[in-house]
């Protein structure tokens, strides 16, 4: 378990880390989203003392990090900066990290297994390619067998294939009763490993919620109307007693799956259409509009503001 309370960090006038309070929980993966510059590597490190908060609080299963008794073996993590010695090969560089931190042997020859470098663990770690490199931090997390797990970006430069690993590796994780807190800066990426979410943007902490909720609420459908009668349409539609969103390119948007209704109001009225389809909302966009940090929805529209984050889903 890992506790924020209150975490802030800033660097001169730049507020990098604002007031973050969350819990990350033991048996499921808790994505950490947020843009570039949101403040992701900046919480991860202060969670392992390498920054001082300015304010607030972390705990690592109720204790701070500096006051752990061999703290690789409560929390394994790999950060963006990778500290691996380019000489040294990937064998020596993660005896090195384990006879520092009273960890045996054989764990080495363990975790070179796990993630699959024991082909190549004579070999030097700066002739690795950035997925073996990835590979060896994280083996080099996994070391101390720690019960919490900490991954800034894992997948960042990595092919498919390497990519696959991470995710199933973090889940399998997890299911070993494991916390598992893993950053990205992709929606899509968090939708398929993640089964919590947090996301934050300028520091500041906008959603806490299960992976499940985002998408129920997020990924709801919408039917696109193009028309050149847009007027008609619009008046025919609020006669109707349905909500149309105008959208900035011109074309319309109805909540809900409305579409036969919609096509059968246009030829009453013979309304001429351009466009009439069924569209899902991806949580990509549900990301964006989050991050954006305000909804904008024409005002005729009666749209009350996006309430939270459940709401802000489109642009208007
Ligand atoms: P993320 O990992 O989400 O991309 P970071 O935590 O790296 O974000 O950065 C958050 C903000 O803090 C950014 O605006 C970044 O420029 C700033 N920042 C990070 N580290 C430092 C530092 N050592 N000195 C000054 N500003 C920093
Ligand atoms: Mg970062």
């Amino acid at each position: 378990m890992i506790e924020l309370d209150g975490l802030t960090k800033r660097y001169g006038e730049k507020v990098a880390v604002d007031h973050l309070t969350f819990t990350v929980a033991p048996g499921i993966v808790t994505g950490f989203l947020g843009p570039n510059g949101a403040g992701k590597s900046t919480t991860m490190r202060m969670i392992l003392g390498l920054d001082r908060p300015t304010a607030g609080d972390v705990r690592i299963d109720g204790t701070h990090y500096d006051r752990l008794k061999d703290p690789l073996t409560y929390i394994g993590a790999l950060l963006e900066a990778k500290g691996t010695h380019p000489g040294r090969s990937a064998y020596h560089h993660l005896l090195c990290l384990a006879q520092s931190n009273g960890i045996p042997r054989r764990r080495v020859h363990e975790v070179l297994d796990a993630v699959g470098l024991t082909g190549v663990a004579g070999k030097k770690a700066k002739g690795f390619s950035l997925g073996m490199g990835q590979r060896l931090g994280i083996a080099a997390a996994l070391l101390g067998d720690p019960r919490i797990l900490m991954f800034d970006e894992p997948v960042k430069g990595l092919d498919p294939e390497g990519i696959h690993w991470i995710r199933n590796l973090m889940k399998s994780l997890a299911a070993q009763g494991r916390t598992v807190f893993v950053s990205s800066h992709l929606m899509s990426e968090m939708a398929l490993t993640a089964d919590h979410l947090v996301v934050i943007g300028q520091g500041r902490l906008l959603a806490d919620t299960s992976m499940a909720d985002f998408i129920a609420r997020n990924s709801r459908a919408y039917v696109r109307i193009r028309t050149p009668q847009r007027e008609r349409l619009l008046d025919v539609l609020h006669s109707a007693g349905i909500t149309v969103v105008e959208t900035g390119d011109g074309s319309l948007e109805v909540d809900g799956g409305k579409s036969e209704v919609i096509g059968e109001l246009a030829a009453r009225h013979q309304l001429v259409l351009h466009e009439l389809s069924l569209r899902q909302a991806s949580l990509e966009e549900a990301f964006m509009q989050l991050t954006a940090g305000s909804v904008e929805y024409h005002a005729h529209t009666g749209r009350a503001p996006a309430q939270a984050w459940g709401d802000g889903w489109r642009k208007g």
